[in-house]
């Protein structure tokens, strides 16, 4: 087994504590990596630098390309910038996977059998970061979306799916409200379907999807998205397994990877030892598997749950009478520790033997369709068509650059061409 040097971060808050136990854990399994630590975080921003990281750890984490990251703390107040966000789009973290499976009847949960997988587009939408101010009582925020953007995230849900063996990819936008960017979201979806017939698509506008999922998780399996209703979904999703503490996450790119839990810093809980370290173990293992370790993923994960099906829980998911006994990060750490080797009895133990990283084909610019631009390119195309002009155009849609994109046929280039 090839040594993985990585980057680790142990943040803020509950950061350290969590990242201690992780660590125990998978090096006791056997995890073959070597470390260099960063700081990054709430003392580097209250230091006076707005970004939260110094320029050396950058070289760092490209360095080494993998890097397990526990949450940091972005203190209030205007000026500080997210460096979540930052990372994602700075090393080209696409695809964002989240993976939540309740654990019934372990954890208390009111939907036993949920096991969806959120795989949110990480680096355009609303969080491209163009915001500004129109006037005095009016700001704007810009929503970006790009055919490459679309295609990467859409194709990594299904060749995850594939590789999962899960059976459907479910699409959530608000193509009916925003037809340009989300309807090109959505329109690259049924294009990349398509290549997949093996695998069943569907696709929910986002606000009755949302509900669906709240109510009745285990009708979906896999759920593609733009960043935001990513975000926030896959929020909802952890939390109805029973605790936003359990869930954790692979922010995947071309080059680079980031491994995290999917909740914050909760800076009440910090330096109790109570913190549940689960999310940031479920990131390492997705890390491992990343990395081609597979065999200690495995080992890691079938421990964990057994350790779950033992009811030794920390205090974000005991419950009396399900839960055996109240424990702090540190000793759930060790009751872990002591099950590497054993399987759970109940739940299904997990086989990762398949779960080495995607290797997609990378995007292909399309050829640009011959530009058209404005009225005077419009009346020329139609007057070397012979055709007359429809009712429609005639009442105003007269620039062809700026019909919605359910007025393009799908594979329609003159769309790719515009970004
Ligand atoms: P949070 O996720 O930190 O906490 C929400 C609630 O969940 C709290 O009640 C907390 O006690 C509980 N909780 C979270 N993780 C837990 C765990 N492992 N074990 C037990 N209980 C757990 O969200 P917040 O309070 O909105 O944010 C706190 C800080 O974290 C903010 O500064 C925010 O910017 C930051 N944050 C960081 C990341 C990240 O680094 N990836 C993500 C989200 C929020």
């Amino acid at each position: 087994m090839t040594t993985h040097r990585i980057t680790l971060l142990p943040g803020d808050g509950i950061g350290p504590e969590i990242m201690d136990a992780t660590l125990e854990i998978i090096l006791a399994a056997g995890a073959k990596i070597e470390i260099d630590e960063i700081e990054v975080g709430e003392k580097v921003y209250l230091a006076g630098n707005t970004s939260g990281i110094a320029a050396e750890s950058w070289d760092t984490i490209r360095r080494n390309k993998i890097f397990l990251k526990a949450p940091i703390t972005t203190p209030q107040g205007g000026g500080y910038k997210s460096l979540n966000v930052t990372t994602r789009k700075f090393l080209g973290l696409y695809s964002n996977v989240r993976p939540c499976r309740s654990l019934h009847p372990f954890v208390s949960t009111k939907h036993p059998v949920m096991d969806i997988v959120i795989v949110r587009e990480n680096e355009e939408d609303l969080y491209a970061g163009i915001e500004h101010q129109q006037t005095d009582e009016v700001v704007q925020c810009l929503k970006l979306i790009s055919r490459p953007g679309c295609e990467k995230i859409v194709r990594y849900a299904f060749e995850y799916a594939k590789q999962q063996n899960r059976k459907k990819v479910t699409c959530f936008t608000k193509d009916n409200i925003m037809k340009q960017t989300d309807g090109l979201f959505h329109q690259v979806f049924d294009e990349i379907a398509k290549e997949y017939p093996e695998i069943e698509n569907e696709h929910w506008i986002i606000d009755i999807g949302a509900a669906k999922m709240a109510d009745t998780p285990e009708a979906f399996d896999v759920i593609v998205m733009p960043n935001l209703y990513g975000d926030v979904l896959s929020d909802v999703a952890a939390q109805i397994t029973g605790s936003v503490g359990l869930a954790g996450s692979a922010n995947i790119g071309e080059e680079c990877s980031m491994f995290e839990a999917i909740h914050g810093s909760a800076p009440r809980r910090a330096g109790q030892n109570v913190a549940n370290p689960s999310g940031l173990l479920q990131g390492a293992i997705m890390m491992l598997n990343h990395i081609g370790q597979t065999e200690i993923a495995e080992k890691v994960q079938n421990a964990w749950l057994k350790t779950l099906e033992d009811g030794i829980h920390t205090y974000d998911i005991f419950k009396e009478g399900t839960s055996k006994q109240k424990v702090g990060t540190r000793e759930f750490a060790q009751a872990v520790i002591a099950n590497l080797g054993q399987k759970p009895s109940i739940l299904k133990p997990v086989s990762y033997s398949k779960d080495a990283a995607l290797v997609l084909p990378k995007y292909k610019r399309k050829p640009a369709a011959k530009k058209r631009t404005g009225r005077r390119g419009h009346l020329r195309a139609l007057a070397r068509n012979g055709s007359k002009r429809t009712g429609r155009e005639s009442k105003g849609n007269r620039n062809p650059g700026r019909h919605a994109l359910h007025d393009y046929e799908p594979g329609n280039q003159s769309v790719a061409g515009r970004f």
